[in-house]
């Protein structure tokens, strides 16, 4: 056969276009997009070699090797897999099949034309063997299909055609050849991607739980040793080259859980995340049934001090069969688990698919659910069984599941009822944290509503005015020291029935004869010093809505109150500090 030019299909023109001319600056995935295509042609030739034997031509020791060249300013990667024949090339690197590959088009284009600054886009998507023309100039594809004789050379320099021609190669298989682009070789590169250090740190990266070894020839010279091991000072230099396994293989989390010790879970966790505490919690579950998935997810020791602020990024790391997909999805786990490290690994998750359909995805969002309830469950059990454990998981994130709860209301998921259990609020009985649940059980006989006042610390609170009549008669109350506090419980509004009431506002019914005769006397007082009330008021203006006699205060004069139907002081305070 001789030498045979082919276009392109439209759109792999256009693909390629955007790679070639990539403003982006995420290059080094296209390392990890070569390694998964070898492995998986390598899974396919293992798989077939099942059924027969022959195909493997005695070579069972399968590999992933990298040879890059310094002075030839090349990167090869090279398979014993499955390889290609003519007709496999033409199909598989000449078109686009792949359903996510056109979203990812558009996307691309869109971002371009608007001078995007999301310049990890391609990182994002799976992109594959095209974003090979993001380094290099030119792409050589040696190959040969396993059980075939035949061998293909295809080549491009990515400007709209490739040519197609036979040759030989003993070793079934494909080799890919990279002539870099002049940014990418050399010492004086950022990105040099012949430098060994650089590759074996992608690896490490990117495709540490690739199954197959990734191994690279390592160079060193040394003196050689005399028959006692001692180094032969006058003797010249000996060259030795060693081929390293870059990558560990085999996944943490792969592993059987009762094999795994405490350190080593550890380890990872701080090792993956950038974590210096132990987690508080881990869960690792391995799940098979409508989506096969396995999730290892960590509680970290501390919160991050910008938990609460824009600049923190929540999400799950996303894997396929071992390979690392997506650094941060955000749509796995709902905000308020926005503390929640780890990763999920699903062969269901597609590698090739655009982030904005995976994170859309069904497999996806049935992990997510799974695995939401897989954390409140221990949270409810540590709550219940070991309750120093749950309070200082509160101490760290009490506070988002509070957001939760009333976040929930405004994106539509009813958070209220998958979290008032969970939360805790400091009481007055005995200056514990106790569950709304506590609080109902322990109220007094006839009491109705779940009373809570508001203030900036536990002492002003107590110095509220306010706060006496309660004290007096035993009634217990909440303190709500955090302004998401009060947002929290309007959201719940009520527990068995039991409606939460601010004595903070304007309207502080007590409920027992005792205040309601208080009450009466005090209404009538009102109407006796009529005048009086309304001088003030007109004394005072526009700062305040009302004054009104009050039976709620003991030993102060007068206190300052939020109107019952407006919103409360905390609120109005919180309002104002987010105004601001
Ligand atoms: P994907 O991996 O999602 O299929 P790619 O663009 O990464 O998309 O690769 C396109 C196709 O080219 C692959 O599906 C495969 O058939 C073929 N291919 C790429 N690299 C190799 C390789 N090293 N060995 C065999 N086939 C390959
Ligand atoms: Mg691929």
């Amino acid at each position: 056969m001789a030498k045979e030019t082919h276009e392109f299909q439209a759109e792999t023109k256009q693909l390629l276009d955007l790679m070639v001319h990539s403003i982006y600056t995420n290059h080094e995935i296209f390392l990890r997009e070569l390694i998964s295509n070898a492995s998986d042609a390598i899974d396919k030739l293992h798989y077939q070699s099942l059924t027969n034997g022959d195909l493997l031509e005695g070579d069972t020791a399968f590999e992933i090797h990298l040879t890059p060249d310094a002075d030839a300013h090349t990167l090869t990667i090279s398979d014993n897999g499955l390889g290609m024949n003519k007709q496999d090339l033409m199909e598989n690197l000449g078109t686009i099949a792949q359903s996510g590959t056109k979203a990812f088009l558009e996307k691309l284009k869109e971002s371009q034309d608007a001078d995007s600054t999301d310049k990890d886009l391609i990182g994002q998507f799976g992109v594959g063997f095209y974003s090979a023309f993001m380094v290099a100039d030119k792409v050589t594809v040696v190959t040969r299909k396993a059980g075939e004789e035949q061998a293909y050379k295809w080549e491009s320099t990515g400007d709209g055609e490739y040519s197609l021609e036979e040759c030989q190669k003993p070793k079934h298989g494909t080799t890919i050849i990279l002539s870099l682009g002049k940014d990418f070789y050399g010492d004086d590169s950022e990105e040099n991607y012949t430098d060994k250090m650089t590759l074996q740190s992608l690896v490490k990266k990117y495709s540490d739980y690739i199954r197959y070894p990734i191994t690279m020839d390592f160079t060193t010279k040394e003196k050689p040793k005399d028959a006692d091991g001692k180094v032969i000072e006058d003797a010249p230099e000996e060259e030795h080259t060693e081929t390293r396994t870059l990558n560990s293989m085999q996944p943490l989390w792969t592993r059987n859980k009762s094999d795994i010790k405490p350190e080593e879970y550890k380890e990872f966790f701080q090792h993956q995340f950038y974590e210096w505490e132990e987690p508080m919690e881990i869960f690792h579950n391995r799940v098979e049934g409508a989506v096969d998935y396995t999730a290892l997810l960590f509680i970290p020791g501390k919160a991050p001090f910008n938990l609460y602020y824009a600049d923190y990024e929540p999400g799950i790391q996303l894997y396929s069969r071992h390979v690392f997909i997506m650094d941060k999805c955000k749509d796995l786990l709902p905000d308020y688990l926005r503390f929640v490290k780890g990763l999920v690994d699903s062969p269901d998750l597609s590698l090739n698919i655009s982030r904005e359909l995976l994170q859309k995805s069904r497999e996806l969002s049935l992990i997510g659910r799974n695995l939401e309830k897989t954390i409140l469950k221990t949270l409810k059990r540590n709550l219940e069984k070991d309750r120093e454990k749950y309070e200082k998981f509160w101490a760290e994130y009490g506070k988002s599941l509070k957001i939760g709860v009333y976040s929930g209301m405004m994106t539509g998921e009813n958070n209220v009822e998958k979290l008032k259990d969970l939360l805790l609020f400091m009481s007055s009985k005995d200056g514990k944290l106790c569950t709304i649940k506590e609080y109902v059980d322990r109220m007094k006989d006839g009491q109705q509503k779940i009373y809570y006042a508001t203030g900036k610390d536990k002492e002003a609170i107590e110095g509220l005015p306010q706060m006496e009549m309660l004290r007096d008669r035993g009634i217990e109350v909440l303190y709500m020291t955090d302004p998401v506090d009060e947002f929290a419980v309007e959201a719940i509004g009520e527990y068995e029935g039991h409606r939460f009431h601010s004595i903070s506002r304007g309207d502080l019914d007590l409920e027992d004869d005792a205040f309601k005769e208080e009450k009466k006397k005090n209404e009538e007082l009102a109407k006796d010093n009529e005048g009086l009330l309304k001088d003030m008021k007109e004394f005072l203006g526009d700062k305040v809505a009302d004054v009104r006699l009050s039976n709620r205060l003991k030993s102060g004069a007068v206190c300052l109150v939020a109107d019952a139907a407006g919103p409360s002081l905390a609120m109005e305070q919180a309002f104002a500090a987010a105004n601001n």
